[in-house]
């Protein structure tokens, strides 16, 4: 039987397993990449596990997220980065060179590689054939010095693309039309392969805009194969001879198909507060817009910025709207600058922002109270973007820059000016790369260019804290009783002013939680032991391992909850947290401030492979909950996390 793309790649690097879905595999990491905000983990970990040097063929660390400087600590966490990444022999991107996504994509994906990353978003080069999955550090840091990574086999789903897109759809509009048909768990425990002849329609930017939201679908990664759009996109910066061809071969097996016509799709919107809660731009129409803003790992791109550039030529931007654009990369900026267009979006009332995340997790640009803004973004969670009561919609740059013109939400077929009617700009590939890209990146510091052979700690870099090993009794308190689908940024939110103290656990932890109660972390405390009670998808958003090692060093020992997301699950185990499922039952009687008890020996119980639990409620009634862990999963819970595991070992010999 043929293999799927996916199965080739995984198979390429297979060191553990069968690819059998639902079992466990170890594979090679080729490449691995961090930001700013989860890379002083990993690296303090690596520093933890006493790796003297990178072993992968490529790692990156990136700054990105917080680039905008309150006070000494971003500066230091950044020059911490640094110093690892010259210690340890890892590429460093500066400050404000751009999203890692993007920087990555530029300069380092290659098709057919494995690439793991300490970003949620990690998959976004799978638009070129790269296979990537997001992880938490403590994986990032294991990849790093050699040792493999493990992941459920996920299911490969076919996603047929037929016919090309119309004027004034986008890729970003495919998306979205995923979303709203498979809804933010449609694409849990899969890897969305894409085909079929509406692939050669799409450009490599325009595919990676595709693969980079796959994480809103909760896939373990997204992919394209490769084809003369992939070999061009690679000239562009130089890098020709990295191009693979890769296809599935003809008679693989999918687990799943989902076709979807491009040419039926129109100009789509995900509407407040959820990345799937899409419906077509007209059907929102004419609501003020107050903030405008194109960019993002999504849409940040050269390609991305540029239609918006041609849009606004010779037009303004409403005097009732805001409109910013932060290009993904500096590289971007700096072509968009050097054929004008920066000027012209300048003279159209446009502000240019530094290459970051930023506004993107609400650091810089937060929406007024009470507003709509709208953003090319990928996520929409509620308070995300800054401000408790904002009101975020997604959209495409064409979307984002019609509305921002007319001020309200306006489908750009319908909108016409003073000027006239707006021509659709259409999708340019940039052609005037050479020199500004690859290689030529200054602001990337290569491992022989290094200037740091030591690691620099500031005063607000802790060490990581480390768990005991798992006893018989997991008992306590349940501190908090949640709904469905709550996300890393509730758990741990990453705003500016929490966000700052990412390198010093016993401060972060003080945040834990703080969205949906601001007592649980003194509660947590003065408990000292308890666990976490919520409905489906718990853990959902990004791959913050803070989200696990917070409640960890604030005494929570389990969580029990109807489903996990992915990444987040892993991150438990990770940290020693135990992972429980209930059903529905059980989830509906458990209150906030029950105690709650593992009748078994729980260190005993997970060591045996047992999976079913019995735990004991207000020592009133029982319920049945489920351990769905892996045999390596239950070795890392019984040492306490990875991180006791990995030192164990050491200390072993
Ligand atoms: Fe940055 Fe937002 Fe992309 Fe995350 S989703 S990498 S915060 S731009």
């Amino acid at each position: 039987m043929g293999q799927t793309l996916t199965e080739k790649i995984l198979d390429d690097h297979l060191v553990e397993g069968d690819l059998q879905p639902g079992e466990e595999i170890g594979i090679e990491i080729d490449q691995t990449l961090s930001q700013d905000t989860t890379g002083t983990m990993v690296w303090l970990q690596f520093e933890a596990l006493e790796m003297d040097e990178v072993q992968t063929e490529l790692a990156a660390q990136y700054c990105d997220h917080q680039t905008y400087q309150f006070d000494f600590k971003n500066t230091d966490d950044h020059r911490f980065l640094r110093s690892a990444a010259g210690t340890y022999g890892a590429y460093f991107s500066r400050p404000g060179n751009g999203i890692c996504h993007n920087v990555h994509k530029e300069n380092f994906a290659a098709p057919g590689k494995t690439l793991l990353g300490s970003d949620s978003h990690t998959p976004t080069p799978g638009g070129l054939g790269q296979l990537a999955i997001g992880a938490g550090g403590i994986d990032i840091a294991v990849a790093m010095g050699g040792g493999a990574y493990y992941v459920e086999m996920p299911e490969v789903v076919n996603v047929r693309l037929e016919g090309e897109l119309p004027e004034w759809a986008t890729a970003k509009d495919v998306i979205l039309e995923l979303l709203r048909r498979l809804s933010v768990k449609g694409g849990v425990g899969k890897v969305l392969e894409y085909t079929g002849p509406g692939v050669e329609s799409l450009s490599v930017p325009e595919r990676t805009t595709i693969t980079n939201m796959g994480t809103e679908l909760g896939a373990t990664s997204s992919i394209f194969p490769t084809d003369d759009r992939t070999e061009d996109w690679l000239a562009r910066f130089d890098r020709e001879d990295e191009f693979v061809d890769l296809q599935a071969d003809a008679d693989a097996e999918y687990a799943d198909e989902i076709v979807v016509d491009l040419s039926d799709l129109e100009p789509l919107i995900a509407e407040p507060s959820m990345p799937d809660n899409v419906v077509p731009v007209r059907e929102v129409a004419g609501q003020e817009v107050e903030q405008v803003m194109v960019g993002s790992c999504t849409n940040g791109a050269y390609e991305d910025v540029l239609p918006a550039a041609k849009m606004l030529e010779g037009r303004e931007v409403s005097k009732h709207t805001e409109m910013i654009v932060a290009p993904g990369s500096k590289q971007a900026s700096e072509m968009l600058a050097r054929e004008g267009w920066t000027a012209e979006m300048m003279a159209a009332g446009v502000n240019f922002s530094e290459a970051t995340c930023g506004a993107c997790i609400g650091i810089g640009h937060v929406p007024a109270s009470d507003s709509v803004s709208l953003r090319t973004f990928n996520r929409n969670f509620e308070g995300r973007s800054g401000i408790e009561d904002d009101s975020v919609y997604l959209c495409s740059p064409e979307v984002a820059t019609a509305s921002a013109i007319a001020g309200e939400i306006v489908d750009p077929r319908d909108l016409s000016d003073d000027l006239g009617d707006l021509e659709a700009p259409g999708f340019e590939m940039g052609t005037s790369y050479s020199g500004g890209y690859g290689a030529g990146d200054t602001d990337i510091i290569t491992p022989e260019e290094s200037i740091d052979d030591d690691l620099i700690k500031g005063p607000n870099i802790s060490s990581v804290p480390v768990k005991d090993p798992l006893g018989a009794d997991v008992r306590g308190e349940t501190l908090l009783k949640m709904q469905d689908n709550i996300t890393t940024d509730h758990i741990i939110p990453a705003t500016s002013d929490i966000l700052k103290f990412r390198s010093n656990i016993e401060r972060l932890s003080e945040f834990t939680l703080s969205r949906i109660d601001d007592t649980f972390a003194e509660r947590a405390k003065a408990a000292d032991s308890g666990v976490l009670v919520a409905g489906e998808n718990y853990g959902q958003g990004s791959s913050r391992e803070h989200a696990a090692m917070c409640p960890m060093f604030l005494g929570v020992e389990s969580v029990l909850a109807q489903s996990f997301a992915r990444i987040h699950k892993a991150n438990l185990f990770n940290f020693g947290i135990l992972p429980l499922n209930i059903d529905e039952e059980t989830y509906a009687r458990i209150e906030q401030g029950d105690d709650v008890e593992v009748v078994d020996d729980v260190a005993a119980a997970v060591a045996d492979g047992q999976e079913e639990f019995t735990v004991r409620v207000n020592d009133d009634w029982e319920a049945t909950a489920t351990l769905d862990a892996s045999e390596r999963e239950r070795r890392t819970l019984a040492a306490g996390g990875k991180l006791s595991l990995t030192k164990q070992r050491h200390s072993e010999g």
